[in-house]
């Protein structure tokens, strides 16, 4: 998959991406990721980027005409999408489709912004992390190649991992997790964990999602219709772990 990343700060995005996961994804060819330096594309001797705000006030723009002519010149693939906290809100369903899309580009704001002649005549979408405001699109750019590198085919080890972690098939967060020691402290591992009866291991994970889906994000029991009479049944069989 291609992904092409617009910003004055190409040595963010590109540093982030070549560790861990996403620098093997690059290594061994599942991603092709190109950072593209927006003030390359300035005119001046000081690759001035920004300019004040028309009509004034506080901070600087950025300006459209590198930004045009970079990615102009880049040839990148489309969909565009602008990094900014009023695009579309950017989740796990979102990632499941770029992911299966072949290639998009991703434009980073700084400053107060960029001039909305890009918004409107040059991006394809704007896509936004959550209701916050970092100081520029670099740190979302990484979070959307990350999420959606690690569904690429082959990217993980395990291949069931995006089926069976939170936001997965079942739409559930996933269950408590546990590892050696069984016993840490005095804490002990649950003993259907331990049991080796793989059934019901399944229906106690089942049950733990649900309890903590219930308890943390109640509105995707919502999404998947509620609970159904099985849900019911494995929440009274298996209570909750201590803190689900
Ligand atoms: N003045 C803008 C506003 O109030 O909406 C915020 C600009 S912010 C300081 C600079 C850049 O950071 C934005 O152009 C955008 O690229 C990026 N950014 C900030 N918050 C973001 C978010 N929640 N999601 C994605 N990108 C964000």
């Amino acid at each position: 998959m291609r992904i092409d990343v617009f910003t004055i700060f190409p040595g963010l995005v590109d540093g982030f991406c070549s560790e861990s996961l996403l620098g093997k994804c690059r290594t061994n060819g599942l991603l092709d990721l190109r950072c593209h330096d927006l003030r390359e594309h300035t005119t001046d001797v000081h690759r001035t980027i920004d300019d004040s705000p028309f009509g004034g006030g506080a901070g600087m723009v950025m300006r459209a005409d590198p930004i045009f002519a970079s990615v102009e010149a880049a040839n990148s693939p489309r969909p565009l999408f602008l990094l900014g906290p009023a695009g579309r809100r950017f989740d796990q369903q979102l990632a499941n489709e770029l992911a299966a899309c072949g290639g998009f580009s991703l434009l980073c704001g700084r400053y107060e912004g960029i001039d909305h002649r890009v918004r409107e005549h040059l991006v394809d979408d704007e896509l936004s992390i959550g209701d916050v405001v970092l100081s520029g699109g670099e740190v979302a750019a990484c979070l959307v190649i990350e999420a959606v590198a690690r569904l690429l085919p082959g990217a993980m080890g395990n291949e069931a991992s995006p089926i069976t972690e939170s936001f997965g098939a079942s739409g559930l967060l996933e269950e408590p997790q546990f590892t050696r020691p069984n016993e840490f402290r005095g804490w002990v591992v649950p003993e259907v964990l331990r049991s080796g009866d793989h059934a019901r291991v399944a229906r106690w994970r089942h049950a733990q999602a649900l309890h903590r889906t219930l308890r943390y994000r109640p509105d995707l029991i919502e999404r998947r219709d509620g609970l159904s009479d099985d849900d019911r049944r494995l929440l009274e069989e298996f209570p909750p772990t201590a803190y689900p």
